[in-house]
């Protein structure tokens, strides 16, 4: 026996038994008890409209509804926080701590909406800590998957949930980190987008009541709220409507041959009038003008998947 199999052992069960101590927290709560700090409201509710550019008709006036998406609106603590948040995820934070995954990452969240919330709905919720993933590694490190269920109600009686999942991870070793372009995250609203990409067809959502096209991809439309929908293909013609240039953090994937920046990110004016924020490449980040004709390419990553983006025009 060796002394590396020796020690390759001793960590192997070290990992196993941390494992078997995180499980412990699933189903423990996270908060309980916790308490909306407003009542659901019209002026919160014009304010996340406006800053949503969110004109739906059904927000405003006699018999409005909330925004469904406003869900986790109406349970955060804002600046002076909650006071109803239980031991149970701090510890479990600690212990992650403490075993060296230190870093954290918020990956997704996943709303499911029961029924509408209007102004006047008195919000109460609870979390629950619901899973702890066997150690994953991933591009960031590797580290635990700790997915947290709060389930909102109003007066009461079911409202929704919000699933929310974050990564604590120990960061990979500098040098390997970012090596490669990170891949996109693909759920339930997107899926077809991504699917689109990879048979290399950009495929903007049509609305089935209104016709209004919309991109990034959602479930229902935004100008009439219909939740019917087909999608047509891009022409892939299309304008830089905005851009920025990033300088830091340098990520290697990124940037004119990989050395990880300055780079652009553009904001794409397609053709069919939606936008999209895209690398515009075949051009030094500083050669990027707003109105600048650009057309779409798939490019392929490290990681193996497609990605659409867009070639400035000849001249
Ligand atoms: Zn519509």
């Amino acid at each position: 026996m060796t002394d590396a199999g020796d020690a390759h052992r001793a960590v192997q069960h070290a990992d196993d038994e941390l494992y078997e101590r995180l499980r412990a927290y699933e189903g423990r709560p996270a908060a309980t008890g916790g308490v909306g700090k407003d009542l659901v409201n019209e002026a919160m509710i014009r304010h996340w409209c406006e800053a949503m550019g969110d004109t739906n008709p059904a927000y405003a006036g006699p018999g409005a509804i909330a925004p469904p998406t406003m869900l986790q609106a109406w349970t955060m603590g804002g600046l002076s926080g909650h006071t109803d948040r239980s031991g149970a995820y701090d510890e479990l934070s600690d212990l992650l701590d403490g075993a060296g995954y230190t870093s954290v990452v918020a990956t997704d969240c996943e709303q499911e909406y029961l029924r509408p919330l209007r102004p006047g709905d008195r919000i109460t919720f609870d979390a629950v800590v619901e899973t702890v993933s066997a150690r994953k590694t991933t591009r960031l490190g590797t580290g635990y998957f700790v997915t947290t269920r709060m389930d909102v109600r109003a007066q009461g009686e079911p409202a929704g949930t919000h699933r929310f999942r974050i990564l604590k991870y120990r960061p990979a070793k500098a040098g390997r980190r970012g090596s490669a372009r990170p891949r996109p995250v693909v759920n339930r609203d997107n899926a077809g987008f991504w699917e689109g990409v990879a048979a290399h067809r950009l495929l903007i959502q049509r609305c089935g009541a209104c016709a209004t096209p919309r991109f990034p991809w959602l479930p229902g439309c935004n100008a009439c709220g219909s939740p019917e929908w087909d999608t047509v293909e891009a022409s892939g013609e299309g304008t830089v409507f905005s851009y920025v240039v990033m300088h830091h953090p340098p990520f290697p994937a990124f940037g004119e041959s990989g050395e990880g920046g300055p780079y652009a990110v553009a904001l794409i004016e397609l053709a069919e009038g939606v936008r999209m924020v895209s690398n515009v490449i075949g051009l030094p980040y500083d050669k990027v003008r707003v109105g600048l004709p650009v057309r779409l390419e798939f490019l392929r990553t490290d990681s193996g998947s497609q990605l659409p983006v867009f070639r400035a025009g000849e001249g």
